[in-house]
């Protein structure tokens, strides 16, 4: 049996037996998997840290017949600014359930391994944590293949325009104006500024999915220009509105309980 070395972040963590956890990854070599922990309950323990939430490191990794063992670890990335945000902290949550709910084990997943990593980077410059959750919830429905295109009427080919576009959930199709089907139990209402701004998360994804955000200067780039025009832009019923379609869209394709993933952790004694 082998060795073998992945870049990964740590989503879940099971303590299952005396002297051994169970910690979930989600590596950009190997996408979503289980390895056992040793020894993390003794005080000098130098595999203790690995188990921590917030950052990305490199894990070293044996080969067994049963769950892989952790061997070695080292600290690549740490997002401890992230420490003090309960609301960060439960969007990380919230994207680390997809994860382990919703992705096969052992299928290597880069365009959202990417997106996961730069967004722990993004929670650290800005506070814009309901656009971060639609960008990741737009970039899970693409890498699930069920991300609807709103720009462009499925029965004529229109394009968004002056009047509003209806988006039917179940179908993942819209409709312009002059086509809106008359039987539309699960229709959504797209203004032509919800359509546009969902060009705009389109084009941040399209963007964040390439390339894995490495240092804080990178990051607070992004924020300064496209977080930044979007605050100048003023959408906020656009945001508001897009982030409601994407959840209704989530709920009904992938998990109905899925609104319920994003627990805000309550300070103690509340
Ligand atoms: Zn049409």
């Amino acid at each position: 049996m082998g060795t073998y070395r992945v870049k990964a972040i740590p989503i879940d963590c099971i303590d299952t037996r005396e002297n051994e956890v169970q910690l979930t990854l989600f590596s950009e070599e190997e996408g979503k998997f289980r390895v056992a922990v040793r020894g993390t309950k003794k005080v000098a323990s130098s595999l203790r840290p690995a188990l921590d939430f917030l950052h990305e490191g490199l894990f070293f990794i044996a080969e067994r017949r049963t769950v892989d063992l952790l061997t070695e670890w080292a600290p690549l990335v740490e997002f401890n600014r992230l420490r003090q945000d309960p609301d960060a902290i439960a969007l990380i949550g919230y994207m680390s359930r997809f994860v382990l709910t919703l992705l096969p084990s052992r299928s290597s997943e880069i365009h959202l391994y990417n997106i996961i990593k730069n967004i722990h980077f993004l929670l650290q410059v800005n506070n814009h944590h309901d656009i971060i959750k639609t960008l990741f919830e737009w970039q899970f429905l693409k890498v699930a293949g069920i991300l609807p295109v709103l720009d462009v009427c499925a029965e004529c080919g229109a394009e968004s325009g002056d009047g509003d576009f209806l988006l039917d959930i179940a179908e993942g199709a819209v409709y312009c104006p002059n086509c809106t089907p008359q039987n539309g139990e699960t229709m959504s209402r797209l203004s032509p500024g919800v359509v546009q701004y969902s060009e705009r998360v389109k084009s941040l994804c399209d963007i964040l999915e390439g390339s894995q955000i490495e240092t804080m200067e990178e990051a607070e780039g992004i924020s300064s220009g496209w977080f930044a025009a979007e605050r100048q832009a003023g959408r906020r019923y656009e945001t508001r509105e897009l982030a409601k379609v994407l959840v209704r869209f989530c709920r009904y394709h992938l998990r109905e309980d899925i609104p319920f993933w994003l627990v805000r952790l309550q300070p103690p004694g509340i």
